[in-house]
């Protein structure tokens, strides 16, 4: 296992496509991450370039401190993982065995790993069928499994839950994840699906546009998102984003106004324009009147049952809202009073997106 480092990484593709725009990324050894960013915001690519299936147009990639970059995939002994289960035209033991074959493994060593592998997998009682007879959770588990037994420096899984049926899909991240904290692997897998990522990964690279823009535990990621682009694109619902401006030492949007005087200063020095962000969960709504300033009236426009929960649509003030309350005796029309709980809100710059505070 290796920690993989990227060092000023671009490719460019024919017809000037800029896939990668200069990434720098520390995946530490052992780690579990998740690539996590829109269809089309160069995850596939980036990924290839770790592999060595694609040599970048700029940048550097390492291995612990090794430069790889001018290494074949074989060298790198990284493995791969895809969104379609790759399986041989074989029995699922032979299928396990393959990669141990091509290296020449004696026989009893071969099969004492594929049996481990099985294990870990829970494939032991379909070693005799044939691979394409198996669902397609189970034909990615032999994917999987024929990665495993090689013991690469690395794993890569590039959307490996996609195509498989949902219930399958809970079972495989599941075992995915066990086997990661098991063998210390380390792993990255890609996704557009945000849900999977902050359920599964320990670290998250959240991407776009060809580039990086935060990498961080999901907690930190969803608290305390590094621009605009990932407070909306984390979460759901995405976090409210709302225009505001500075003026004597207070934050204003819309009817609301916070008290920001220990902070001014920080913020001045970005100018007088921002974005007020804050999560649903940390509006306060109520139905009773309440005190103004901190209190504000907002007419709820649409009310989104979440179960348990209520996602309340709320207009007032040229703002607009979304706040996940409690079940509340309330209808579509009617007006609240919403308050925003003052530490959870999190300013941006206006023309970068850039989390100031
Ligand atoms: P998806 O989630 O849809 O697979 P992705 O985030 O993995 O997308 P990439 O497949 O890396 O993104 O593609 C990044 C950009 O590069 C896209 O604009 C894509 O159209 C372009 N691209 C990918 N492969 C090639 C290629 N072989 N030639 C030209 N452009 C390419």
């Amino acid at each position: 296992m290796v920690a993989i480092k990227l060092e000023n990484i671009r490719h460019v593709y024919p017809g000037n496509v800029e896939a990668v725009r200069g990434v720098t990324i520390t995946f530490e050894d052992k780690t579990f991450s998740a690539l996590l960013g829109p269809s089309g915001c160069g995850k596939t690519t980036l990924m290839k370039i770790i592999a060595g299936l694609l040599k970048p147009t700029a940048g550097r990639v390492y291995f612990d401190n090794e430069d790889v970059t001018d290494l074949s995939p074989q060298e790198r002994n990284i493995a791969m993982v895809f969104q379609f289960p790759v399986v041989y035209d074989m029995s699922v033991y032979d299928n396990l065995a393959f990669p141990l074959i091509v290296r020449k493994l004696p026989k009893d060593e071969v099969r004492r790993k594929v049996n481990e592998v099985a294990e870990l997998l829970e494939l032991k009682d379909k070693l005799h069928l044939h691979a394409s007879a198996l669902d397609a959770g189970g034909r990615q588990r032999v994917a999987i499994g024929r990665a495993l037994v090689r013991s690469p420096n690395a794993f890569i899984l590039d959307e490996p839950f996609t195509n498989i049926d949902p219930a399958s899909r809970l079972v495989l991240r599941a075992k995915i994840k066990e086997i990661q904290k098991e063998l210390k692997q380390t792993m990255i897998f890609v996704t557009h699906d945000q849900a999977e990522a902050l359920t599964l990964s320990d670290w998250i690279a959240v991407m776009n546009e060809g580039r990086i823009l935060q990498y961080d535990t999901p907690e930190t990621i969803y608290d305390n998102p590094a621009n605009t682009f990932v407070a909306y694109f984390i979460g759901i619902p995405a976090m409210n984003l709302v225009d505001c401006s500075l003026e004597d030492g207070k934050l204003i949007s819309g009817e609301f106004v916070h008290d920001v005087s220990n902070v001014a200063e920080i913020l001045r020095a970005h100018g007088t324009e921002f974005i007020l962000g804050i999560r649903a969960e940390h509006l306060e709504v109520s139905t009773e009147e309440r005190p103004k300033p901190e209190w504000v009236r907002m007419k709820c426009s649409m009310i989104e049952s979440l179960g348990a929960l209520y996602l309340l649509h709320l207009e007032g003030g040229g703002i607009y809202l979304k706040a996940k309350t409690k079940r509340m005796k309330i209808s579509e029309g009617n007006y609240v009073w919403v308050r925003m709980k003052k530490e959870k809100i999190r300013v941006f710059d206006k023309k970068t997106g850039e989390r100031i505070i």
